[in-house]
């Protein structure tokens, strides 16, 4: 009994697939255009099996939209610049320039070897001058248009990538690349105003309806929009008022105290008035030497001082203590709160601790509330506040608000948790941030036509941890003749942000030679949005918010004709292994070259497609890749075993009334598999429930064959070449290499993918059929298979539109059609 070749096979179907550019877009198709893009990696090195399957997701899907008749755009790049090459790099002591390029090769040789296809003629890596210069023209782009600005501020600092990072670099108080606890250091930065895109990246988010709901949740989070009131609070003594902002004006008499931040510049001002001068001032000093060194945030503490000062609540006309302590971020609002403890848990245990005075000021209709043991957060009666008492407290919001307007004290205001984005960083292996420093004109863009700024080769590359990029030790580099006024200058020695590369890329890859342009505005118009992006959930904020801010601003510029960069999006599950991620730091990693000698690329892609929903993390398990292996053997064989018969083309089309019920059954269950894999693949690939349906058809065929008289030509020879046909085809996105060849076996001369998917005919698909008996003056004259339970008058029109029973009647005119539901029609002519 022969075994699958598989790696005679895959060999020989890679090199052709490369030779004749089976992914190869033609541009000026007229087909119907899908553009399925992976999310470009960063080129680390070797991948495992758990890299492999958002690739392999991706090649199934790419392959099944071509056999869906698509003209196909499916590229691949690479993200190349940013910590984890340099990182890598470092360690290993070589160049980040030769790293990511030694990287590149191994990936690309993996790809092949799992059957993964791309249009190679179309790669962009983000770390080459010709693209990279780019990235720099949209810098310019954004800073020309006032989006990028130049701003001292405390700033996210992983003490070891040193380097500044963005707010969504951070997680948890973690660095998002290597977890070590961020410091705050107060540094002058680029940033871009991605904040003036707050209301457009929100509210556009409804019309990504296939987006999973997840991705939506979190970025909506993070933008985090609210609608409240900016008020001004008198302070005592003082003719100077502390601003703050609230969305609940609602709670305004139950403000008891106010709070500031350490860092805002009334706590200094006011502890120079106090007599505890000395000791205010070393507590501040404390304070923000325990923010900037990462304490505050690792302990979020509940200290604070009293600042012997009042403010006034505007509306009690009540002095409230003034209070300073971390808990409030001079980044959030306006670094300056006032406190309602009674509605405000922070609040109520900053209360406690100081023993100060917590008024409810909201009362729930149904006596639930959560006083005195915690702050009612909810909504309800109000009370205890004057002229508002008895309100609704959501009306009480709006009346509370026109009141502040009405006198001038405080004005409606939207309020975002998200903040500009921050660019700059003091590493080496990055874009250079195309700017220049001059003593007389100050900050000076670069002429777009002296783009690239090019990163110098020899550099000692290391971080240097004082805040400043290795670029700055590079003098020849650093030195420059002033863009404006032609004297001595200084260029920007940062380097950007490599989020900033990858939130354009999927432009490039339209045109991505031309040497003119960054993208080719009628192609992109053409070709965008992506039709299917595909990716880990890792990036929901990072990178897909930023490309979504990038594309906003290109439209809002005139340059691209659409808003939104990813009309549908795809997040694939995890790879496990004993329970957790498969990972190389973790040592439980499954080498697809030891898999692939074994098994074959096949084997393995089946398994990872079959293993689980995509979008579900799946636990590698061995004795299933063995039985995915076992079911491309059997089908293999059933094929070698009836290769006279399978492998003849079929002669005239299948006669349904002329099967027999053996074979009828088969046939049936053909329609019914091409029916389900095809609507289990549209339906979020899910690839796992076709391959089910695959297996099952395939169970018929061995059974069938091992029954049925299978002679050429015969009925069970059509019966079971029109089921592997079939199965071949649907197969053939999964096992690429293993469908080719059996399809090139049984006779055919193209490639499997410019062949179009088998298409299920309703009326065998019903699995609730019956045969309908045509007869003709009682006699049988044909059978055809209808779905139960259609209606007497469609199974009239079925009996006298057959094609036998046409010939028959000839220009004869039924006298009567006698119509028995469920099971035949009689025709009667005289
Ligand atoms: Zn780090
Ligand atoms: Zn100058």
């Amino acid at each position: 009994m022969s075994k699958y070749p598989h790696g005679e096979i895959e060999k020989k179907w890679q090199a052709i697939w490369a030779e004749t550019g089976l992914f190869r877009l033609d541009i000026r198709s007229a087909r119907p255009k899908y553009y399925c893009l992976m999310m470009f990696p960063y080129p680390s090195g070797e991948l495992h099996v758990g890299h492999g399957r958002n690739y392999i997701i991706g090649d199934a899907l790419a392959r099944f939209k071509k056999m869906e008749g698509y003209e196909l755009l499916a590229p691949m790049g690479w993200d190349a610049f940013g910590l984890p090459a340099e990182n890598a790099a470092i360690q290993h002591d070589i160049h980040p320039a030769k790293w990511t390029r030694d990287n590149i090769a191994k990936m690309k040789r993996q790809f092949i070897d799992w059957g993964v296809v791309y249009d190679w003629t179309r790669e962009v890596t983000s770390c080459q001058p010709e693209y990279y210069k780019w990235t720099q023209w949209l810098f310019l782009k954004l800073y020309h248009a006032g989006l990028a600005y130049r701003k001292a501020a405390s700033v996210n600092w992983c003490p070891s990538c040193k380097t500044v990072l963005a707010n969504e670099q951070v997680i948890d108080g973690q660095c998002e690349r290597c977890c070590t606890p961020i410091e705050e250091r107060y540094l002058e930065q680029w940033f871009l105003k991605i904040t003036e895109f707050a209301d457009k990246l929100l509210e556009e988010l409804d019309g990504l309806k296939e987006w999973p709901e997840r991705v939506i949740t979190m970025q909506r989070n993070w933008i985090d929009r609210s609608f409240g009131v900016q008020m001004e609070f008198r302070i005592k003594g003082t003719d100077r008022s502390l601003q703050c902002f609230t969305t609940r004006p609602d709670t305004i008499y139950g403000a008891t105290f106010m709070v500031v931040s350490p860092e805002h510049p009334e706590a200094a001002r006011l502890a120079a008035r106090s007599p505890r001068q000395k000791e205010i001032r070393r507590a501040l000093d404390q304070f923000i030497a325990d923010k900037r060194s990462g304490k505050a945030r690792t302990e979020p503490s509940k200290e604070g001082l009293f600042l012997d000062a009042y403010a006034e609540n505007p509306m009690t006309g009540e002095d409230i203590p003034i209070y300073v302590a971390p808990y409030v971020l001079m980044e959030y609002g306006t670094g300056a709160i006032m406190a309602v403890p009674a509605h405000d848990q922070r609040d109520f245990e900053f209360a406690q601790r100081y023993q100060l005075q917590i008024r409810e000021v909201i009362r729930p209709a149904d006596g639930s509330s959560t006083l005195p043991h915690a702050a009612y957060v909810g909504e309800g009666l109000i009370v205890n506040s004057g002229p508002f008492d008895g309100l609704d407290s959501r009306d009480a919001i709006q009346r509370v608000a026109s009141e502040f307007e009405a006198r001038g004290i405080g004005r409606r205001t939207v309020n975002y948790r998200l903040r500009d984005w921050l660019v700059s960083r003091q590493r080496y292996w990055g874009a250079p941030i195309p700017m220049v420093h001059c003593p007389s004109c100050g900050v000076v863009p670069v002429d777009e036509k002296d783009l690239p700024v090019l990163l110098p080769e020899v550099v000692d590359f290391r971080p240097r941890g004082d805040g400043k990029s290795p670029l700055a030790t590079n003098e020849k580099f650093r030195t420059v003749a002033c863009p404006k006024c032609g004297g001595p200058a200084e260029r920007d020695t940062d380097t950007m942000d490599t989020f900033v590369d990858s939130s354009w890329y999927f432009l490039r890859y339209l045109s991505p030679h031309a040497d003119e342009k960054p993208f080719d505005r009628e192609l992109v118009n053409r070709w965008l949005p992506v039709d299917q992006y595909v990716g880990g959930v890792e990036h929901a904020i990072l990178h897909l918010l930023y490309a979504r801010f990038i594309v906003k601003f290109l439209h809002a510029q005139g340059l691209v004709g659409f808003s939104e960069p990813f009309a549908r999006l795809f997040t694939q599950g995890m790879v496990c292994k004993d329970g957790i991620k498969m990972s190389k730091s973790k040592g439980n990693v499954v080498s697809p070259d030891t898999l692939i000698a074994r098994l074959g690329a096949d084997t393995m892609r089946l398994y990872i497609l079959f293993s689980g929903p995509p979008e579900r993390d799946i636990e590698w398990n061995d004795e299933s890749v063995e039985g995915c292996h076992r079911f491309l053997n059997r089908v293999w064989r059933l094929f070698c075993e009836h290769n006279d018969v399978i492998g003849q083309a079929i002669t005239g089309a299948i006669k349904y009334d002329t099967l027999s019920e053996n074979e009828r059954v088969l046939f049936r269950k053909t329609h019914w598999t091409i029916d389900r894999m095809l609507a289990d693949i549209a339906d979020n690939f899910h690839f796992n429930t076709a391959i089910s349906a695959a297996m099952e058809l395939s169970n018929n065929m061995t059974s069938f064959a091992e029954t049925a008289a299978i002679t050429p030509g015969s009925n069970a020879a059509k019966a079971l070449r029109f089921a592997f046909d079939a199965l071949i085809r649907l197969l053939a996105p999964m096992t690429p290499h293993f469908s080719e060849e059996l399809w090139q076996r049984m006779g055919h001369t193209g490639s499997i993918f410019d062949e179009r998917m088998p298409q299920a005919d309703a009326c065998y698909v019903t699995r609730e059929t019956f045969d309908l008996v045509i007869q003709i003056n009682s006699k049988i004259r044909a059978r055809v298979c209808v779905p139960a339970g259609t209606a007497a008058e469609e199974l009239r029109e079925i009996a006298l539109s057959h094609q036998r029973v046409k010939e028959l009647l000839a220009d004869k005119h039924p006298q009567q059609v006698i119509v028995i539901p469920n099971k035949l029609v009689n025709i009667v002519v005289r």
